[in-house]
């Protein structure tokens, strides 16, 4: 072990091996003692402007947090000199600093931004960062005899009244057009606190942009050769030639502009994930563990601002975002880092002379594209197993829903993630394809639909990849007879509406026993009735816009094609426009009577809220009608007698199923398709078998013995 490492394990009091152990180096040290100290500003940050609403106050909190008496404590103040020295020699640290740096800048323009035009936003905001820096420094320097906290807190609150009481005598001009990120150096990623001016978009935010860097760093960072954490990802960023808007479905108006990642960027990316994957893999699984956990944790801790920046980019309703989308990445993180440490082989007997034993090796580097309907869901639920088998990820959300997947780039690398090994990429199908083709990926994981499966499955065969599909579904939901109508209707419910009926696994064709249907319809109509759609930002939402025009065009065909069939809307059936609402993409839920088998609303996965209402008499039937599919995604039955329950639930063709509930996913269960709906399994044990490959190795015990 170094001496540097020594002596410092000396001056802890901790074992130097212990220390060597966990840090390797003194840059590994440097880095990890950094994040630790960057993360409580963060929080302290985070948790002053938690609970002030003015943003002169939230601009007070942010000066306060960075100039708090513990920063100008001497050992602490020695620890962030150490850190400031080495910036410029390490990339790692300087990756660090420039997260940790323009978060500052990020908090600071967004509380600005409500004061003034956006580029006297920008310009003031870098003058305060640059003068809490600039403070601090020399108070550093002076060995704490300039400046105290008190002194420093003081003299940058004069600072920002003098110029706030200047320029406010003169009110700021309009500026509601649209930005492009890649010409804001100062910028948060998410423009949206600029661009959106509508009611609907609410305060909500504010507090999501607050952490909204890093979006910024990775675009500022995310050059093709720049070796970054990020090598291309770039939102907001000037990386790719192509860039492409991200709308807000509630409004319409423009989150922010996206760059796209190309050959160069992708093999950039490649590079580095062999990199950091070699780093990674090295690390014990309790090591790799230990961080995992942490990401949970950060993922909690930002639950609010992560649910509101999902909201906004999906429109979901944020009763749901809040509850669902974040916590189930974290639960994922944590299950995962629980099974990093159990990770092993078999030891198998082969009598006196030899034995053998298999190793679960990761597979590399391996990449995961998302679907829109839970962008950072999705995103948790392929680089968790990824990350926890020692592989690297790259991750390609949709471009519809390109932002909270940069977010969890930063919470990784925040939570002691080694740079190069989880990355986000940016783009449409092209970019797709550039992951499914790479050489140097091993493994694809593609949550889309059905044909997007087919495509990545023949263009990973070029290179022999490993590939886990979770595609679409038409999947049924039977209730029979002596059923609980109530938990049925409220099952019905769950597996048609939750995102506004975008969910793979929904249970679009329901099943009813034709002695219940009238009682059952009954109670479901007065329900779907009740159902408020709306502003997805307002707690009491239940039913937030379809993600875009053009998929909300796409419900509405099947709606008039569902009429035209003969299919009969007993409610809802229609665009809603209700005044604000025109300028989003919401439909009414929608509810089928009259359906048959052979409707095309019936046959195909729409993947809205439309509900199709089927009668059957008995189980025999149903269960030959459910599996007249090409889908085998999920499949629920509701019914009092649990030996029918089983025994119906055998013969469903069907990944995964609910008996007397529908939709719940706990990170336990193997979650995935048969027939169309896909190959391979997240979530569970079962996702370990996806990330790994076996070797397994014969030891002889004797001499060998050979015929020649
Ligand atoms: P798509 O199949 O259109 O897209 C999925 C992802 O694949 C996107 O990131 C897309 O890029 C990318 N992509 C598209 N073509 C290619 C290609 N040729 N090569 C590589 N990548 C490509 O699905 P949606 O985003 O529209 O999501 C909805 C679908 O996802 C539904 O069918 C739904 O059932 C399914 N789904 C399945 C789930 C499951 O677990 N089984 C869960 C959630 C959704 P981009 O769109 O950015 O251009």
């Amino acid at each position: 072990m170094g001496t540097t490492l020594a002596r410092i394990a000396g001056r802890a009091r901790v074992s130097a091996g212990l220390v060597a152990h966990y840090f390797g180096d003194k840059e590994s040290l440097l880095d990890a003692a950094f994040r630790s100290l960057a993360r409580r500003v963060g929080d302290q940050v985070r948790t002053r402007m938690r609970n002030i609403d003015s943003p002169r106050g939230r601009i007070q909190a942010i000066i306060d947090a960075n100039l708090a008496p513990e920063e100008f404590d001497r050992r602490t103040g020695t620890a962030w000199l150490a850190f400031w020295g080495q910036v410029l020699q390490v990339p790692s640290l300087r990756r660090v600093q420039s997260v940790y740096q323009r978060r500052t800048l990020t908090n600071l323009t967004n509380s600005l931004k409500k004061l003034l035009p956006p580029e006297e936003a920008h310009s003031l905001a870098a003058m305060i960062a640059a003068m809490i820096d600039g403070v601090w420094l020399r108070a550093a320097l002076s060995g704490w005899r300039e400046a105290d906290s008190a002194s420093a807190r003081a003299l940058l609150t004069e600072f920002v009244d003098r110029r706030l009481n200047t320029r406010l005598a003169s009110p700021p001009d309009d500026d509601d057009a649209p930005r492009d990120l890649a010409t804001l150096i100062a910028g948060t990623a998410i423009e949206s606190a600029a661009v959106e001016s509508t009611a609907i978009e609410s305060a909500a935010i504010e507090s999501a942009a607050v952490e909204s860097t890093a979006v910024e760093s990775t675009a500022i960072e995310g050059t093709a050769t720049g070796g970054t954490a990020t090598g291309g990802t770039a939102v907001g960023g000037t990386a790719g030639p192509q860039r492409f808007a991200s709308i807000n479905p509630a409004t319409g108006a423009v989150l922010g502009y996206v760059s796209v990642a190309g050959p160069a960027e992708i093999d950039a990316a490649v590079r580095a994930e062999e990199h950091g994957q070699a780093r990674w893999a090295a690390m014990t699984g309790a090591e790799r563990a230990r961080v995992l956990r942490q990401a949970a944790q950060i993922l909690r801790s930002r639950n609010r601002e992560l649910a509101e920046l999902e909201t906004r980019d999906t429109g979901k309703p944020i009763q749901e975002t809040l509850v669902v989308d974040v916590v189930s990445g974290a639960d994922c993180f944590e299950y995962f880092a629980g099974l990093a440490q159990s990770l092993s082989g078999e030891h198998i007997d082969l009598g006196g002379h030899a034995f053998g034993y298999t190793r679960r090796e990761p597979l590399g580097v391996v990449a995961g594209i998302g679907a829109w309907n839970y962008p950072l869901q999705i995103a948790c639920w392929k680089a968790a197993p990824a990350l926890a088998c020692g592989n690297a990820m790259i991750f390609k959300p949709a471009e519809i829903t390109p932002f909270s997947a940069v977010e969890l780039e930063q919470i990784l690398l925040e939570a002691g993630v080694p740079a190069g090994v989880f990355q986000v990429v940016q783009g449409f199908a092209d970019t797709g394809r550039l992951l499914t083709r790479h050489p140097d990926i091993r493994k694809i994981s593609l949550t889309g639909e059905v044909g997007t499966g087919k495509a990545v499955m023949r263009d990973a065969a070029s290179t022999l990849k490993h590939v886990t599909l979770e595609l679409g579904g038409k999947s049924p939901l039977i209730v029979f007879d002596d059923a609980k109508l109530d938990n049925a209707v409220a099952g019905a419910l769950l597996g048609n509406f939750y995102s506004s009926g975008q969910v793979c696994s929904n249970a679009a064709r329901v099943f009813v026993h034709a002695s219940v249907k009238t009682a059952f319809l009954e109670r479901l109509v007065k329900r779907v009735s009740a159902m408020r759609i709306g502003d997805p930002m307002d707690p009491q939402t239940h039913v937030g816009p379809l993600v875009s025009e053009q998929h909300m065009q796409k419900v509405l065909g099947y709606i008039s094609r569902g009429r035209a069939e003969g299919a009969r809307a007993v409610v809802g059936g229609q665009r809603v426009t209700d005044g604000a609402l025109a300028k989003g993409f919401f439909v009414a839920p929608t509810v089928f009577d009259e359906c048959r088998d052979d409707m095309s609303i019936v046959r195909e996965e729409i993947f809205g809220p439309v509900m199709s209402l089927l009668t059957f008499n008995d189980e025999e039937e149903v269960i030959e009608r459910a599996n007249a599919t090409e889908f085998g995604l999920s499949a629920g039955v509701f019914t009092h007698d649990l030996t029918r329950a089983h025994r119906v639930i055998a013969r469903l063709q069907a990944g995964t199923c609910w008996i007397n509930h529908y939709n719940i996913t706990p990170i336990e269960l193997p979650f995935g398709g048969v027939k169309m709906s896909g190959l391979g399994r997240e979530n569970g044990r079962a996702a370990l078998e996806h990330y790994t490959q076996l070797k397994s190795v014969y030891v002889a015990l004797g001499d060998v013995d050979a015929p020649y």
